[in-house]
Formats: structure tokens, C-alpha cells, sequence
């Protein structure tokens, strides 16, 4: 099958879905199955669906299928709980490895939640632990023998501009670091190989680019060759090597498994697990080549019909994710605006208007028709509507 696939999407009529990179559309196997897990299994059959329906290895198989996705083998994948906690887990793994070493690098265009996830935890720790931010592409001159881990996240949010995972991780192991990737922005968005990269962790989500759902589990990778070392700094039960033995003391499972933490959220991975048939048989490299096409037309169109807009994300289409984002002063009002006309994309502050490129599901006549709606709201300067100025709690 080829793409895109839009007869596997319930997209509202009159709407061009730009924002998948925040949340993804609702894919149509999804909503019956949630209906399924809620009433034919909870509802019949109450605390037996653990077992009858194998809620129990729901995690697992999901977190199998995320591999698939981002060139992890089967069993290196955990899945539950939430980014954050995930990011958490990973470094927190990552410094009890490096124990002599000090400072974790990161850089200035990390999502704001990873950075806060390390400051609590080496707050918490109180080892002399220090948080470094240079910019982007100051990173690599900033990997040193005192860095313990080097924390990135692969596609910024913000700008879609893409870090080079395989060099980077390169550079952190030359130095002996422990290299941490944020998926959030590159999983089911550009072709991602664990295997090759070599990096020690990987987390994400899935409610981006994978359409897994407002508050769908994330995803923890763990190098298959270094999980024995891993040692979970929130033992949760559902990581112990036989839960239901109900042992006083943790002994974590011999696999990536021992970085779950509680209960698996059975209906959010069901609703994923459905979701992730969307991906079945899609080759990342046609992806990737679709989402290519689709954001240089986009970039291409909007630069000569747009002048108001300045590009705030890199030309080159192998430095970029798959997102094009554009720098205007009124970016949240001209946003509401594309909204208002059936164009959702979304806006970071202080004045970025970010458009996602999902070839599952948009093909080049809606880039075209989202320029021509984009080219009016910009000519006829609609953003100056009061109507549009006044910001919602969630941007
Ligand atoms: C979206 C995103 C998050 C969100 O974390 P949650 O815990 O799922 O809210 C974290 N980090 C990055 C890099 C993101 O893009």
C-alpha cells in the first residue's frame, strides 16, 4: 500500500490537519477499538481481561511495533507513562552508569519538560550534578570527559531543525558520555535507526507523528547490550522480574522491561495499538521522500507568496524534521486565522507559526490549498481581527 493513507483517518470535512507533530489525527480503527476494550473486555470481562484478552503483554507488543518504527529489535522497546517520565528514567540510568562524572549536556533548543525533568533529578540527587545548554550547534565542542550523559532531543520542536544522531553519538561515545535521543519529534517523522546509531537510550511519545491519542503512552529504548547495567530509579512493580510473586525487595526483569513503572494504561495502548496499523508495510524511506516533497513545496510556495513570513527552519531539506515553521510577529493571530479557514498548524511563542507534513494522511493538493488559504489571511492581513488576538490556554 501505498501513501498517503487517508481512508484510515476520520478527518473532519474542510480541514487540512498541519499539526499532526502535536497531535495526530484520530485513525478509524482506533475509536472502534477503544469501544471494543471498554465495553466487550473491561465491561465484560472485568479483571479476566488481563489474562483473556492479554492485556498483560499489551505493552510489550505495542512497544515491539514502536521498534519496527525506529530500527529498535523486538524487545528493547517499554511503553507507558508519560515523556517526561521517560526522560527521567533515561538519564537518571545514565548517570548511575557514569559515576564518576558531573555534567549533563543538553542544548538550548530542548523541549522546555526534558530540561525540567533533568534539573529535578539531579536537584534531587544533590551530587554536584550540572545542567549545560549551550546552543544547537555548540554541542559537539561541549562534549568533554566531564560530560556523564549528553541529553538531546533529535528534531526541535520549534524549528524541525535535525541533529545528526549517528555523529553526535559518536562524538559522546569518543568521550565516553552516555547518549540519551528525544524521539518525540523524529518517531513515525524521519527514518530513525537505534541499531545503527548506537545510542544507549532513546525515548518518545506517540501522540505526535504515531496519532496514538491526547496522553498516549510513550516509549523508552534501552540498548539491548547495556540493560543489565540499567538500574531503574523508579522500581515500579510492573519492572520486577515477577510481579505477581509480590517479593518484598525489586529485582528488576533481565530487559528493557524493568524501565516500566505501574499499571500499563490498557485503553490509551489499545487506541495506540490500533494506530499503529496505519504504519503496516509503510517503508520510512518512501516517508521520508514524501515528506521531503511536501514540505519544499510548502517552504517553496509560502516564500514567494508570503513575503510577510521569514522561514525559521533550515533550507536544506536533509537539517530538517518534518516540520516547516515561520517566524511573524503576529504569528498567534495569523495562526487563529489559518484556523478559522480550516489550516490548523499551531504557534510557539514567542513568534513561530509550525505547520507538520504527515504524508500518512496529506497529499501535495492540500499543501497547495493551505498556501492559497495562507497567501490570503497574509494579503489581506485578516491577523489584524481582534478576534484572533486573544490567546487560549493551550497554543
Ligand atoms: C512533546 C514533547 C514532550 C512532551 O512530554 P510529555 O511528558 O508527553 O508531556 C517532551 N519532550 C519533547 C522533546 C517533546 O517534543
Amino acid at each position: 500500500m501505498t501513501l498517503p493513507r487517508k481512508h484510515m483517518f476520520a478527518l473532519p470535512e474542510g480541514v487540512i490537519y498541519l499539526d499532526g507533530n502535536s497531535l495526530g489525527p484520530l485513525p478509524k480503527g482506533a475509536a472502534t477499538r477503544a469501544i471494543e476494550v471498554i465495553e466487550a473486555e473491561w465491561g465484560s470481562e472485568l479483571i479476566r481481561a488481563w489474562n483473556t484478552a492479554d492485556w498483560i503483554s499489551l505493552p510489550t507488543r505495542v512497544g515491539n511495533r514502536i521498534g519496527g518504527l525506529i530500527g529498535a529489535p523486538a524487545g528493547s522497546v517499554a511503553t507507558g507513562d508519560t515523556l517526561s517520565i521517560k526522560v527521567y528514567q533515561a538519564l537518571a540510568a545514565a548517570l548511575k552508569m557514569r559515576p564518576g562524572r558531573r555534567v549533563v549536556l543538553s542544548d538550548s533548543g530542548n523541549f522546555p519538560t526534558d530540561l525540567y525533568m533533568a534539573q529535578g533529578l539531579i536537584g534531587t540527587m544533590d551530587k554536584g550534578y550540572e545542567l549545560c545548554t549551550p546552543a544547537p550547534e555548540d554541542v559537539k565542542d561541549a562534549i568533554t570527559e566531564e560530560v556523564a550523559a549528553v541529553m538531546l532531543t533529535h528534531v526541535d520542536y520549534r524549528s524541525g531543525r535535525m541533529h545528526d544522531m549517528k555523529a553526535i553519538t559518536e562524538e559522546a561515545h569518543a568521550a565516553g558520555a552516555v547518549m540519551i535521543w528525544d524521539l518525540a519529534h523524529s518517531a513515525g517523522a524521519v527514518a530513525v535507526d537505534m541499531v545503527n546509531s548506537n545510542a544507549e537510550f532513546a525515548v518518545g511519545c506517540t501522540y505526535k507523528y504515531l496519532n496514538g491519542g491526547p496522553g498516549a503512552p510513550a516509549f523508552i529504548y534501552a540498548r539491548p547490550d547495556i540493560v543489565e547495567a540499567v538500574e531503574p530509579a523508579l522500581a515500579g512493580w510492573m519492572g520486577h522480574e515477577a510481579p505477581f510473586a509480590m517479593e518484598l525487595c525489586y529485582r528488576p526483569v533481565m530487559s528493557t522491561e524493568r524501565l516500566r513503572v505501574g499499571t500499563p494504561p490498557i485503553v490509551q495502548l489499545s487506541i495506540l495499538d490500533a494506530a499503529l496499523d496505519a504504519w503496516e508495510g509503510v517503508d520510512m524511506a518512501e516517508l521520508r521522500a514524501a515528506s521531503i516533497a511536501l514540505s519544499e513545496t510548502f517552504i517553496t510556495e509560502a516564500a514567494i507568496r508570503c513575503p510577510q513570513l521569514t522561514l525559521a527552519s533550515p533550507l536544506e531539506a536533509e537539517l530538517r524534521g518534518s516540520q516547516v515553521s515561520f517566524a511573524f510577529e503576529h504569528g498567534y493571530a495569523a495562526m487563529q486565522a489559518l484556523i478559522d479557514r480550516g489550516v490548523i498548524g499551531d504557534f510557539r511563542a514567542p513568534n513561530v507559526m509550525r505547520f507538520g507534513f504527515s504524508p500518512l494522511y496529506l497529499d501535495m493538493d492540500d499543501v497547495c490549498s493551505a498556501v492559497d488559504i495562507l497567501e490570503y489571511v497574509m494579503r489581506n492581513e485578516l491577523w489584524r481581527d481582534p478576534k484572533f488576538r486573544s490567546k487560549s490556554r493551550v497554543t
